[in-house]
């Protein structure tokens, strides 16, 4: 197939100072989980983005100098000798075409060196923002002098490293935004005062970056255009247009965003495609230079939209990169149907505060190209001729289903339901969801151009039904449900409810049971569930309160940047949130018992509908009867079915299952380690 004209614009060459991205779509600078300590599974995730016509490919922020240490976190470094371990990553994106970038990072007051033990500098004497019981020093001025130093020798080094992108850092609350800040920065040398004073480092951290290595690496600025914040996090004001205008030729290439992570990668079910347009479309009238800026672009025709209007010179995509890899090659291609779309559900970004590698709900394959030899778009033929089936179409089934019929295996798949797509699909139907169709549209899509997998729908099949399909092997995706006892983390056993207590749990809302009176809703599942329905019991016109054992809403969500928007939006539909408590007892007569966590006492409030989100239950009696009833089928529990968990976790057992079937060497393989090297 060849490319729709129409989108020829995106393949056009963007000139960066000295290098030339081949086209317009760059991947922006994203955490990954691995940094120093995994620099090989980091090269392949990232080759795999060159390969994928990324015409750009970077890395995550990289400490310039042990002064800037995350720990915890994993960040990338160019202290010394891990110029080897970049260099790992720039040959492989050469390789392919692209140019590596490298986002040079100095946390400042924010980088507590639990790690190095350096203490924190910053612009002033200051309490970080990480609740640490610690204060940064204010930098006086050989500090300053020692950080322009680090600065260019860490730029010198990804120079050596092979970098042809080099990043000037200055925004997500690190160093240089912490001088540029007027709240922050109230120092009375030339770096504070004036916003001249204020962005002097930052200038100067731009010229002395150029100097130094600009003949052949271009040096980007990664600038916010509002001063960030709490809350909505987009407070656009005059100072970030004054800076834009006051450094507009200097660096070669702007990438452009808001300060808040919460927005600039908000949640689809908080923020849309393109939704920083509103904020950054002005940056492009002030400078010559290109802007590149994020926006979880999956749609060419959006992308297209962005560079006709002026919005952006190069269309930059960090979680559209890891659903789609192979995005811009889909597009070059006249594979646009191919594209799996990135949901927008933010499980990516746990990897961050995980210190784990990358995961996707969409791409299995993330992280595991070189530890597990997962190819995103590329899998080993069937190992055999069996044939198998598929029990249930839930993400899981329709995964393992897909992958199974990429190697060539004849499939049966069989679902109750006449939809396919399991919990995906009620899911979906949760305020602000629908994006997540995508897991099962793009899976079905597939799977219908396949001739190896037949699906058959409204096949609820018991165990005697499923021996008779005569498949060699059976694999039940048959999902799980949530238990309306109330046992989960904080009751093991089941909880005392009275008689009449009307309980519902979330399937049963999800199915349209109908709700009646005041709705208390005890969370003890701690992610979005728990905050999503009582978004919608509200809306329904539901008094609702929401309580929890837990400190905050939806507490799971500070992973995924959804915990302070979703509290936010509870209380600000009128939701009644009570943290550190949990359900007791009770539930007759319009009333439920409710305990604090801490010293146990308890009170009442009133509720005619108790709501459980506490814990879920496999769907596994069908196994257990396939078991009893023995005869030598090979069968196998996947996803929900084996153990409840997201629907990344699902998707890859799927996955999993499909790519180890026949293919010892592939299960055996599974995990290679990166070891530390151990010094004579
Ligand atoms: P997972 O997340 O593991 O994929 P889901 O709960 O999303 O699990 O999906 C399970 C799917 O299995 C549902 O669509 C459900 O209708 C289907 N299912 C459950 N039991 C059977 C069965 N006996 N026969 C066919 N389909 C089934
Ligand atoms: Fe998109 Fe979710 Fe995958 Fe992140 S984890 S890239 S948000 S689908």
């Amino acid at each position: 197939m060849t490319r729709n004209p129409r989108y020829d614009i995106l393949f056009e060459p963007v000139a960066i100072g000295p290098v030339t991205a081949r086209n317009r779509f760059y991947q922006a600078p994203h955490c990954s989980g691995m940094g120093f300590a995994a620099p090989h599974m980091s090269a392949a995730m990232r080759e795999v983005k060159a390969e994928g016509d990324w015409a750009v490919v970077c890395t995550e922020y990289c400490s310039i100098h042990p002064t800037s240490d995350n720990t915890p976190l994993i960040n990338a470094t160019l202290w010394d000798d891990d110029v080897r371990a970049h260099a790992l990553m720039t040959e492989r994106v050469h390789n392919h075409g692209a140019l590596a970038g490298v986002e040079l990072w100095h946390g400042g007051g924010n980088a507590v060196n639990h790690n190095t033990r350096n203490g924190s500098l910053g612009v002033a004497s200051l309490p970080g923002e990480k609740y640490d019981p610690t204060q940064s020093r204010a930098m006086d001025k050989q500090d300053i002098r020692d950080l322009h130093r680090w600065h260019v020798d860490a730029a010198r080094r990804a120079k050596q490293a092979g970098f042809d992108v080099v990043y000037v850092y200055a925004t997500h609350r690190n160093l240089v935004t912490q001088f540029l800040s007027a709240a922050k920065n109230q120092r009375t040398d030339e770096y504070g005062g004036s916003l001249e004073n204020r962005a002097r480092l930052l200038r100067e951290l731009i010229e002395e970056t150029k100097d130094a290595i600009g003949d052949t690496c271009a040096v980007a600025l990664r600038f916010a255009v509002d001063e960030g914040g709490h809350g909505d996090g987009v407070v656009v004001n005059d100072e970030p247009r004054a800076v834009i205008e006051m450094l507009a030729e200097t660096p070669d290439l702007w990438d452009v965003g808001v300060a808040d992570y919460s927005y600039e990668m908000g949640a689809s079910r908080f923020v849309g495609e393109a939704a920083q347009e509103n904020y950054v479309a002005y940056v492009k009238q002030l400078t010559s230079k290109p802007v590149v800026g994020v926006g979880r672009f999956t749609s060419p025709d959006t992308m297209v939209g962005q560079v006709k209007r002026g919005v952006l010179d190069l269309i930059g995509a960090v979680r559209p990169s890891i659903a789609d890899p192979f995005l811009p090659n889909k597009i070059d291609q006249g594979r646009t149907d191919d594209i799996r779309e990135c949901i927008g559900c933010n499980v990516c970004y746990t990897s961050d505060t995980l210190s784990a590698p990358v995961r996707c709900t969409q791409n299995p394959t993330m992280c595991e190209e070189w530890r597990r030899g997962w190819h995103p778009e590329v899998i080993a033929a069937k190992g055999s001729s069996d044939h198998v089936l598929v029990v249930g179409a839930g993400p899981s089934g329709l995964e393992a289903a897909r992958a199974l019929g990429h190697r060539g295996y004849q499939v049966t798949l069989a679902e109750a339901e006449t939809e396919l797509g399991g919990r995906v699909l009620a899911e979906a139907r949760l305020p602000g969801l629908a994006a997540w169709t995508r897991v099962r549209d793009y899976r079905e899509q597939q799977i219908a151009a396949m001739t190896t997998v037949e699906i058959y729908r409204a096949s609820n099949l018991n165990a005697a039904e499923v021996r008779d399909v005569g498949a060699d092997r059976v694999v039940l995706a048959t999902g799980a449900r949530w238990c309306g006892d109330g046992v989960g983390r904080w009751h093991n056993t089941p909880l005392a409810l009275a008689d009449d207590a009307v309980v519902l749990t979330p399937d049963d809302i999800m199915a349209g049971a109908v709700v009646s009176g005041p709705v208390v809703i005890f969370d003890d599942d701690h992610y979005y569930m728990g905050g999503l329905l009582a978004e919608q019991l509200r809306h329904a016109g539901h008094e609702v309160t929401l309580v929890t054992p837990a400190g905050h809403v939806s507490a799971w969500g500070a992973r995924t940047h959804e915990q302070r928007r979703t509290q936010t939006r509870l209380l600000e539909l009128g939701v009644t949130v009570l943290t550190g408590h949990v359900l007791a007892g009770g539930g007759g007569g319009g009333a439920v018992d409710i305990a604090c966590a801490y010293t146990g006492r308890r009170h009442q409030i009133a509720a005619e509908t108790l709501v459980l989100v506490t814990a879920r239950l496999p769907n596994d009696t069908l196994y257990d009867k396939l078991v009893a009833l023995g005869g030598g089928v090979e069968l196998t529990r996947i996803g929900d079915c084996l153990a409840p968990g997201t629907i990344a976790h699902a998707v890859y057992s799927g996955h999993r299952f499909a790519r180890e079937l026949d293919d010892s060497a592939t299960a055996e393989a599974s995990l290679r380690r990166e070891m530390p090297r151990l010094e004579d």
